[in-house]
């Protein structure tokens, strides 16, 4: 027997072969994968993870591939860094920070999506790979694809910072901005999926590629010794990243891998894209959808598609939700960079400085163990902090200019 049961639809419980569809039929439902607990549970122990390679592979029993060839072999397994400092600051006496900064390849948590979507649709024949993107997750299909030797479509918005944009043609595959938002991008590609037989990483192959980001919470439990947090802050765009990491940490209990989990999930978007946690706000198990408008565009997707099941799993959690304003975003990213030197893309502002929200209306406290997840790297998104950081100091190439500059006593200077 397979560890992969069917696709299940989430809203009727009707179920399909593990192909390349996305939607029931019955219900128009989204399809999610369904396991063999059973079987998984005989061949899985803290043992053979511990044993396996470095990277999301270690967890491919629970991951919906039939191998033995993985895509995508660095993905995942980045550090879970003991935040002191951030911590002394924010009053935590458990800090982590789980640092996808420095994800392979392409610097942001996608690549484990990525690698798990571009696996499964190469076991399932398809020869180009295709998506709409708010960013990092072109980035992420372009390399793989270059890796992989298939062809590739991305499918971006108009108005992407220059190195997501540079970060794509570098691996020449077919990238395709349109003039519009994610909203307009990903309505285009689910018209596009219809025509063509393309493996569209967040659309037809959507319930493969969501199964990667279980690997954060996987990897946060095993760095923390089999723990799971009190706390974890998520970072949310269509919202599937944290449904994710909720399933996840509930697998590890179903498995016997962990006793219990008692983890809070806390939401965090952008007060310019904030539909799901302006929902969560009011007390609505629903969202309505809105025009985005922020810096943290990896994130600005005005109707996600898993913000129900978002809104839904952190309820369950007992959990809370927060958005931050675009110039709390850059403080965020500047307290992240200058305590723990982290230099984080404008989504882990928005984790930061919703973290700091959660700490001051006493939602996290003190003592409680906390996870906030960094999804991307800060080199991708220089534009939200150019004119935020100040410049050099410019001097003549003399010790006289310099310690002009520096008013340099006897025993070294102060800063300048
Ligand atoms: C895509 C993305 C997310 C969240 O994605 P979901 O659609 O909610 O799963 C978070 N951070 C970064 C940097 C991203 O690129």
């Amino acid at each position: 027997m397979t560890k992969m049961k069917a696709l299940v639809c989430r809203e009727c419980g009707k179920e399909y072969p593990t192909k390349a569809i996305h939607v029931c039929e019955m219900c128009f439902g989204p399809l999610e994968v369904k396991y063999n607990y059973e079987e998984i549970k005989k061949n899985i122990s803290r043992k053979k993870i511990q044993d396996g390679p470095l990277s999301i592979w270690r967890y491919a029993d629970l991951l919906p591939v039939e191998g033995p060839t993985f895509l995508g072999p660095h993905a995942g397994m980045t550090p879970l860094v003991r935040a002191k400092n951030l911590g002394a600051y924010l009053g935590l006496d458990e800090l982590y920070i789980k640092n996808d900064t420095v994800n392979h390849p392409t610097l942001s948590f996608k690549d484990r999506v990525v690698a798990v979507a571009i696996t499964r649709a190469r076991e399932l024949g398809f020869e180009t790979i295709a998506c709409a993107s708010t960013g990092n997750l072109a980035n992420s299909v372009a390399a793989h694809a270059a890796a992989a030797g298939m062809r590739a479509y991305v499918f971006i918005p108009g108005d992407l910072e220059a190195a997501k944009v540079l970060g794509n043609l570098i691996y020449k595959p077919n990238v395709v901005e349109v003039e519009g938002n994610y909203d307009d991008v990903n309505r285009l590609c689910s018209e596009i999926a219809g025509e063509y037989a393309w493996a569209f990483v967040n659309i037809n192959v959507r319930p493969y590629y969501a199964e990667g980001s279980k690997t954060l919470a996987y990897e946060t439990v095993e760095q923390l010794g089999w723990r799971t947090p009190d706390q974890v802050v998520i970072p949310m765009a269509s919202g599937s990243l944290l449904t994710k990491i909720w399933k996840g940490l509930h697998e590890m209990k179903t498995l016997g891998l962990v006793d219990d989990v008692r983890t809070r999930i806390n939401g965090a978007q952008a007060e310019g894209c904030s539909p799901i946690s302006t929902a969560f706000k009011a007390g609505r198990d629903f969202f309505k959808p809105v025009k985005p408008k922020t810096i943290a565009k990896s994130l600005a997707i005005g109707n996600p598609a898993d913000g129900y099941y978002a809104l839904k799993a952190t309820a369950e959690s007992k959990g809370s939700m927060d958005m931050v304003s675009d110039g709390e975003v850059v403080e965020g990213i500047k307290l992240l960079a200058q305590t723990e030197g982290i230099f984080a893309e404008t989504a882990g502002g928005v984790t930061i400085g919703v973290l700091q929200k959660l700490v001051k209306q006493g939602t996290i406290k003190k003592g409680d163990v906390t996870v906030a997840y960094i999804t991307g790297n800060g080199l991708k998104t220089q534009e939200a902090v150019i004119d935020a950081v100040g410049k050099p100091h410019r001097i003549q190439p003399s010790l006289a200019s310099f310690e002009k500059t520096f008013k340099m006593g006897k025993n070294g200077g102060g800063d300048a």
